[in-house]
């Protein structure tokens, strides 16, 4: 991985909204050059929203994507440049040959006529269609259709390609082969790619994000975060709950911390993770106590942490914080409305008031925090910009102390050789030019025959000790 590199995509509190729903909501992270990142979440997570801002096809609410420098939404003829975009379930000109899409994307991306065959031909090979180049697209299988959009993605040579669910709808075969392409192209460009296949993501990519509701909940390697959510003594059970008893189970379970349902399988069974202190032996408990609660075990099985048991704790802890906070919202309601029920109608009246007032007061705080944080932001942006103004400067300062230095380095070489050549002519003068000049002119020519002469000594007497 990458650690030390220039960072190529900065995205800063990235966010969009559709009307009052948040489908991405204040995202930052940065990827390396060269680095393979993988967008993992499940479906509705806000993983194309994100890929469609990064590569400017939708506008953000809020928030910046900077790619190699250039501001998509100030820049986005140089940001775009930088990227090969492949978005899911490509459209492709079906009635046209491989190569000639490939071209046609090339046109579409200002590749120079010049180069434009060499291109084609490099991408071609790179992605595996030089055989198939003049069959039509819709005569191509679909693993191909892929590589034919993948194709189109890599045309003009971009730094940084974005994938989008890259294997969806491919047959095993398929997906194994896209997945190479993906990590041989990975060692040329940086790669983002989505997706919501956990054992894709771990294969491929060096590093995580993982996204829910919009909002990053972890970025790291694939082995930090099975290592940061590996519990110290954990099981996996599946079980048959028809009375739902699992709900309680905890409190049955001596030692035991956490119960989490992990997922519903869909033949009606259940699997959770059960964790305890160090000393305790989890299995032998669950043996004992569950049948007793009409729970049938189906499996049990060590913990043993893969990306999808992180994923999925991840995941599920955010989804039950959403959900607990909604709970309680519900609650503290049903309890204001059974308050209420017991006023008389003079105190009821007086306490809607109040409440519709505390209500509004909550909604003005709430767009004020908004405002403070955009103002936050936009210094943050002020100073960004400012940064880069002055790192530009100093590039800009550099490179003409450079070109003069050059400059002037050229000049000296100049006039120390027109001082050299000069010199013995002036010595020369009132002697005979013609010979001096034979003179310096015979010296390296000298020099040259001698080692000439002792490169053919040398060789002759290898020849005759080889003989
Ligand atoms: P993912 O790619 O992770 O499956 P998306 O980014 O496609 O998720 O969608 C994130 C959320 O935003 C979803 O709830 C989706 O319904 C919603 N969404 C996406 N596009 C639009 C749109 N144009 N209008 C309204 N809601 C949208």
């Amino acid at each position: 991985m990458n650690l030390e590199g220039k960072t190529l995509i900065e995205i800063k509190h990235l966010t969009k909204k559709y009307g009052n729903f948040v489908a991405v909501d204040d995202i930052s992270f940065t990827v390396k050059d060269h680095e393979v990142v993988g967008f993992l979440g499940p479906n509705g997570a806000g993983k194309s929203t994100t890929m469609n801002m990064i590569t400017g096809f939708i506008e953000p609410s809020k928030g910046r994507v900077i790619v190699n420098g250039y501001d998509i939404s100030r820049n986005p003829i140089k940001a775009k440049r930088q990227i090969g975009y492949m978005p899911e379930g490509t459209p492709l000109y079906k009635d046209l040959t491989v190569k000639e899409f490939v071209s046609y994307m090339a046109d579409l991306k200002g590749v120079k006529r010049k180069n434009k065959k060499e291109e084609i031909k490099n991408v071609l090979e790179e992605t595996g269609l030089t055989d198939v180049q003049n069959k039509l697209i819709r005569n191509v299988s679909r693993g191909y259709k892929q590589r034919v959009s993948m194709a189109g993605a890599l045309v003009g040579n971009p730094e940084v390609l974005i994938l989008d669910e890259p294997t969806v709808g491919l047959d095993p075969k398929q997906i194994a082969e896209i997945r190479a392409l993906i990590k041989q192209l990975g060692k040329k460009h940086t790669v983002i790619l989505s997706s919501h296949i956990l054992s894709e993501v771990s294969q491929i990519c060096e590093r995580v994000v993982i996204i829910n509701h919009g909002k990053i909940l972890a970025v790291d390697t694939p082995e930090n975060l099975e290592k940061a959510t590996k519990k110290e003594n954990s099981i996996i059970v599946t079980v048959e709950d028809k009375k739902n008893n699992m709900k309680n189970i905890k409190s049955k379970l001596k030692g035991v911390n956490e119960v989490t349902k992990i997922k519903s399988n869909e033949d009606g069974t259940v699997q959770y993770k059960i964790s305890a202190n160090k000393n305790v032996d989890i299995r032998k408990k669950v043996f004992d106590v569950l049948p007793k609660n009409d729970i049938s075990i189906f499996e049990l099985k060590k913990n043993e942490n893969t990306l999808e048991d992180a994923f999925l704790t991840i995941v599920n802890t955010k989804d039950n914080e959403i959900k607990n906070e909604e709970n309680a919202k519900i609650k503290e309601e049903e309890e204001r409305k059974v308050e209420l029920s017991k006023m008389n109608k003079k105190e009821r009246k007086e306490a809607i008031k109040e409440d519709k007032k505390k209500e509004k007061q909550e909604k003005k705080d709430e767009i004020n925090q908004e405002w403070e944080k955009d103002i936050e932001i936009a210094k943050e942006e002020k100073e960004y910009d400012k940064q880069k103004k002055l790192e530009n400067k100093e590039k800009k300062k550099s490179a003409k102390i450079q070109k003069a230095s050059e400059k002037s380095a050229k000049k000296t070489v100049a006039k120390t050789t027109a001082k050299t050549t000069k010199k013995p002519a002036a010595k020369t003068t009132g002697t005979k030019t013609t010979g001096t000049k034979k003179s310096t002119t015979k010296k390296p020519a000298t020099k040259k025959t001698a080692t000439k002469k002792t490169t053919a000594k040398k060789s002759k007497a290898k020849k005759g000790g080889n003989k």
